[in-house]
């Protein structure tokens, strides 16, 4: 964080921004309760990935590949030239038909794993176990599971599985080549906002109410709504 602060100023190096440019974005925020900042630099025009998912990063790979943008963006790479910088390959998860079998399901990355444009994989699997610890307390016999698993796969699969949409195509946004946006400040401005506000203004308590309803309705010998959302 201090290299952080000497190179770009506290009010950058102390609070989260994206830097957006063509094919890739560079994302810095504090982690590490304010004493490292964590840099993402992404270089989206990669087609497939060989090899381990994760590996030591090349610095002259690095600096190479944003060469191109501007003095902010170099005293930024310049901050990742330290032996623990790591190089990930990125991957999400083709929408599942289920989370659930009879007694077992799937949750967090298992079920759902992002891109990481959103920062919401973390936050997703959170919320799938509230939404599964609030069914397991009215689970009263084995046999009354495969109904609460399948009254959670009703409620978390549809939110998670956009969550990863929006993902992937909030990157191609931040690589500016979102077809309707491109580079254009104020549509990008529009399309971004609209997405956090759907990630972020969603009522969980009312989520997690919905899945009890819908246990409760299978318990009594009721279907599935297939227009439920
Ligand atoms: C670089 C990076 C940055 C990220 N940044 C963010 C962010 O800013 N915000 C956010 O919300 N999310 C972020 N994520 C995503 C987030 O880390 C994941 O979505 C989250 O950790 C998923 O939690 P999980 O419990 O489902 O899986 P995991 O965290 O992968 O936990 C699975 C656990 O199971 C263990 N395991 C595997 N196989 C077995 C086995 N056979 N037996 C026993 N244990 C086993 C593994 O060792 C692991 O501990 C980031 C991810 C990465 C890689």
């Amino acid at each position: 964080m201090k290299d952080a602060i000497d190179a770009l100023g506290a009010r950058i190096a102390e609070n989260s921004y994206i830097l957006v440019g063509k094919g890739g974005c560079i994302m810095t925020y504090p982690i590490d309760f304010g004493k490292t900042m964590n840099i993402v630099a992404i270089n989206s025009s990669y087609e497939k990935w060989e090899g381990p998912w994760v590996v030591p990063a090349d610095f002259g790979k690095i600096s190479a590949e944003f060469s191109g943008w501007g003095p902010h963006a170099q005293s930024i790479i310049n901050l990742l030239d330290r032996p623990e910088t790591m190089a990930w390959s990125m991957w999400d998860h083709p929408p599942a038909p289920t989370y659930c079998s009879g007694h077992i399901a799937m949750m967090g990355d298992a079920a759902h794993c992002s891109t990481p444009f959103q920062g919401q994989g973390a936050g997703q699997a959170i919320e799938d176990a509230l939404v599964l610890e609030s069914l397991f307390a009215l689970v009263k016999t084995p046999d009354q599971l495969p109904l609460a698993l399948k009254a959670y796969d009703r409620i978390r699969r549809p939110r998670s599985q956009r969550v990863c949409q929006t993902s992937r195509e909030s990157g191609e946004l931040c690589a500016l080549r979102f077809p309707s946006v491109m580079d254009d400040p104020k549509a990008f401005k529009q399309n971004i906002d609209w997405r956090m506000d759907w990630m972020w203004n969603r009522d969980v308590g009312l989520e997690r109410d919905q899945a009890v309803k819908i246990y409760q309705k299978l318990l009594e010998g009721g279907e599935l709504d297939p227009e439920f959302d």
